[in-house]
Parts: structure tokens; sequence; C-alpha cells
């Protein structure tokens, strides 16, 4: 049986002196960059933080927030099904007695750590009673320290949605 040799890539004299690959990468640069001086609505890029992105889709995951009742209680019955189905383990959930007859348990805590969060929406779609969203559209999330990444209950339940779709059930 015959034997190919192939040569190695990068083993002749223009592929060592780079010189041809630098030229065609900033040809590349330059027609991108004279397209964009010609016309700016043509660059996909905005001057973050100054301008906002205004298309943000109702399917983008940001900060999350716990939904309420028609009365504004919290809808949560703190199932734990959200922090089970966490691959991040980032939710914090301590349970209590609901007295008000309208469900068994609510949650006293309800802690995020947002830094500890990688936004896969697992959480959204373990709940099963819609209780926790993810369409507040805040997506821009600063803090100076670590423990101001994680939110608590009555962060999370003044989040509101951005979308137009406050509660969907009832
Ligand atoms: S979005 Fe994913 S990682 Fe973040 S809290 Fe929900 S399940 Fe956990
Ligand atoms: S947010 Fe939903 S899944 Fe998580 S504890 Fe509350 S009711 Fe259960």
């Amino acid at each position: 049986m015959g034997i190919k040799i192939v040569p190695r890539h990068g083993s002749s004299f223009k592929d060592k002196t780079y010189i041809w690959a630098i030229f065609s990468g900033m040809k590349t640069t330059f027609k991108k960059f004279s397209k964009n001086l010609a016309d700016t609505n043509c660059i996909p890029t905005c001057e973050y933080p100054e301008a906002q992105p205004d298309d943000i889709t109702d399917r983008y995951r940001g900060m999350h927030r716990l939904t309420h009742r028609d009365d504004d209680s919290v809808r949560c019955v703190a199932c734990f099904m959200c922090a089970t189905a966490c691959p991040a383990e980032c939710i914090f959930i301590e349970a209590e007695e609901r007295t008000d007859g309208v469900d068994e348990k609510q949650p006293s805590r309800f802690d995020i750590d947002l830094l500890e969060c990688i936004f896969c929406g697992y959480c959204v779609e373990a709940c099963p009673c819609d209780a926790i969203r993810m369409d507040t559209g805040i997506f821009s999330i600063i803090a100076r320290t670590r423990e101001e990444f994680v939110v608590n209950k009555e962060q999370l339940l003044k989040n509101r949605g951005a979308f137009g779709q406050e509660n969907s059930i009832a």
C-alpha cells in the first residue's frame, strides 16, 4: 500500500514569515473599518453602557424574579424543585409554614448567588407553579462585593417582568 506523505502545515517559508497571514488579516480589518466609516448604521455593536441595547428578546434570560399571586403574596411553595435542578447549586431556600390557608409552605429565605449562576434557566423549567422567572430584562448586574451578588427573596419579589407578562396563571 502506498503511503501519502502530507507536508506539515506552516512549514513553508511563506508560512513561517507570517507576512501573508498578517496582510490577509489586515485586509479584512480595513475592509470592515472603511465600510463602518462610510455607514455607521452597519456597526453591530453599541457604546455600552452609555447606549443600552433596545433589541433584547423576551426569551433572553436575565436576572431572576419570584412571581406573585393575585393578592401580591409570594407564589413559591418552597418545594425545592428549582434548587434540586440547579446545576450550579446556587439557590438557597428555607421553608416555613404558610398560615393564611393559601398553601402549606412558603420560603422564609430564597437566595440566589448570581456569581455562581450560569443562567441556564433550569430553575424556571423545574418550577411546577411558575413561581420563578428570568424575564426581568436585567442583564447588567453590578455590585462591589461578592455578598451583593447574592440576591434575596425581597429583591427577587421586587423584580418585575419586562415583557408585559407579569403573571400568566391565576
Ligand atoms: S439559571 Fe441555572 S444556574 Fe442559575 S439559578 Fe437557575 S438553575 Fe441555577
Ligand atoms: S421557585 Fe418554584 S421550584 Fe423553586 S421552590 Fe419555589 S415553587 Fe418550588
